[in-house]
């Protein structure tokens, strides 16, 4: 069989061409990257796991209407996408401070923000993926201003979607990070969501116990990585209760 032609390989996922034109096959890596990659660590298991969340969350929202680039998962660790061009921007929304926000504007983390508030970074390794401004992203054409008011939307109705299933096994969706990207259907040019949404991409709180299930155990070095996701997973019933570790292949005589 021929081999497979790697499109991108970025932090935690790879892209390979696709079977059919317009379609990607993301495959879901271990490695765990923060602070721009300067801490790094392989966790058996987080690909499976966010193969299997990114699914779980990207489904839900075409159920209601919000289009994504996810199309079938393939297997454990790879899924079927289209192919978009992507905007190279991070749009974050946020619920409560945390992270950059808090540090930025000295509020303390797990405030309750008076409303969503939804920021853009300009995505660029080499710079830390800058905060930027709508200024910045019409000035340098990186989106237009009908895009924008598309990506606000997208970015909006996703956070409502995500702090409902999340609130509804007791998780308080703090903030979390999408990628949008093109897809061209003729002249006609759409704005969907891609890239992924999983534990790595959003910051997932106990509302209890304030507990954190996100990569926040990673960046902070707060416990297990892998179980804070399965833990996120068993609540969605995403994985089965009875199934066994992810990593360790049972030896079948
Ligand atoms: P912060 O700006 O506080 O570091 O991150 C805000 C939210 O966006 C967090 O949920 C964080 O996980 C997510 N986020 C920000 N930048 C990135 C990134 O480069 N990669 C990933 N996976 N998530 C990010």
């Amino acid at each position: 069989m021929a081999r497979r032609k790697k499109i991108y390989e970025g932090k935690a996922k790879i892209l390979y061409e696709g079977p059919e034109p317009g379609t990607i096959v993301q495959y879901f890596k271990d490695d765990a990257t923060a602070f721009n990659a300067q801490k790094k660590e392989v966790i058996d298991g987080k690909g499976v796991l966010n193969n299997r969340l990114s699914e779980f969350f990207m489904t839900g929202l075409a159920q209601i209407g919000v289009p994504t680039h996810f199309i079938k998962r393939l297997n454990m660790r790879e899924q079927l996408v289209r192919q978009v061009e992507i905007v190279p921007l991070e749009v974050i929304v946020r619920n409560y401070a945390a992270g950059t926000m808090s540090k930025r504007l000295g509020i303390e983390e797990g405030t309750q923000l008076p409303r969503p508030i939804v920021e853009y970074c300009y995505k660029d390794d080499d710079l830390g993926d800058p905060l930027v401004t709508e200024e910045h992203i019409a000035a340098f054409g990186w989106a237009s201003q009908q895009d924008m008011d598309d990506i606000l939307s997208l970015a909006l109705r996703v956070n409502d979607f995500l702090s409902g299933v999340m609130m509804a096994v007791g998780i308080r969706l703090v903030d979390f990070k999408i990628e949008v990207g093109r897809v061209y259907d003729g002249d006609f040019m759409r704005l969907i969501v891609a890239d992924e949404i999983s534990p790595d991409s959003c910051r997932l709180w106990d509302i209890e116990t304030g507990q954190k299930l996100d990569k926040d155990v990673f960046r902070r070095d707060l416990g297990n990585l892998t179980d804070a996701y399965t833990e996120v997973a068993r609540r969605l019933g995403v994985m089965p209760k009875t199934s066994s570790p992810i990593t360790k292949p049972t030896l079948i005589n």
